[in-house]
């Protein structure tokens, strides 16, 4: 009777994960071990108190909790990780967080939550500085995909790419009124729109190699629009 019951519920469980049992049981052994090796809250020792995602804060004692070293730019910003980004949501975001993390909501609390709350802000200031410019952007997902970009490769930058530069940096030391540097930013800001655009179809189709040729040549461009920022402060 017993065994009889045994073997019918045995059998109920070895049905009931329909699909596929073996990847049900390994989905399962992962979100256990996870559990077990999430850290346990640094005030009140309690497990499974601070988590991984937005659980800024224990949900036992209310202590603000450090960073996760784990996380990137993109699942802390809430961005997907591709090239193309909604900055106004991207705003909203970072908005979001300061108001969560910013040191000076932490003014009353231990030193400990305000270190805490020091990191969290220059993490939440970097990544969304990071995931804000194109240039920048795009050089933090290649880094994600593995892919370095050195410095200083001029020598194998084309040629006529150079002379371009070289021609748009004399004008602008040239340039002796408003309209002329007025005239060589929107050129600036031309081209590097056309480089965003090339970039983000780049990113869809994984050509890393390609878009890093782009973001280099972005660079030398965002070099450029740094020289005409300090030649529109008046002397
Ligand atoms: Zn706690």
């Amino acid at each position: 009777m017993w065994k009889g019951k045994g073997g019918a519920l045995l059998w109920m469980w070895g049905l009931r994960p329909t699909g596929v049992p073996g990847k049900r049981m390994l989905s399962y052994d992962a979100a256990m071990q996870a559990r077990n090796n999430s850290p346990r809250c640094w005030n009140c020792g309690s497990p499974g108190g601070p988590g991984r995602g937005d659980r800024f804060f224990c949900p036992q004692c209310r202590a603000l909790q450090p960073p996760d070293p784990s996380r990137d730019y993109f699942s802390l910003m809430d961005c997907n990780r591709s090239f193309r980004v909604d900055t106004t949501k991207l705003q909203h975001r970072y908005q979001q967080l300061q108001r969560l993390v910013h040191p000076d909501f932490f003014s009353q609390r231990s030193q400990t939550e305000k270190n805490f709350s020091e990191k969290h802000s220059t993490l939440v200031n970097d990544a969304y500085k990071t995931l804000l410019a194109p240039l920048s952007r795009g050089l933090y997902l290649l880094k994600l995909r593995g892919v370095q970009i050195s410095e200083g490769t001029d020598d194998e930058m084309d040629r006529q790419f150079l002379m371009e530069i070289m021609e748009i940096n004399e004008k602008l030391a040239e340039a002796q009124n408003e309209a002329a540097v007025k005239e060589i930013e929107s050129l600036v800001r031309e081209k590097t729109s056309v480089f965003s655009l090339r970039l983000s179809s780049l990113f869809i189709s994984d050509d890393f190699e390609e878009a890093k040729e782009i973001l280099t040549k972005m660079r030398y461009f965002s070099n450029v629009e740094e020289k005409i920022k300090l030649k529109k402060i008046p002397p």
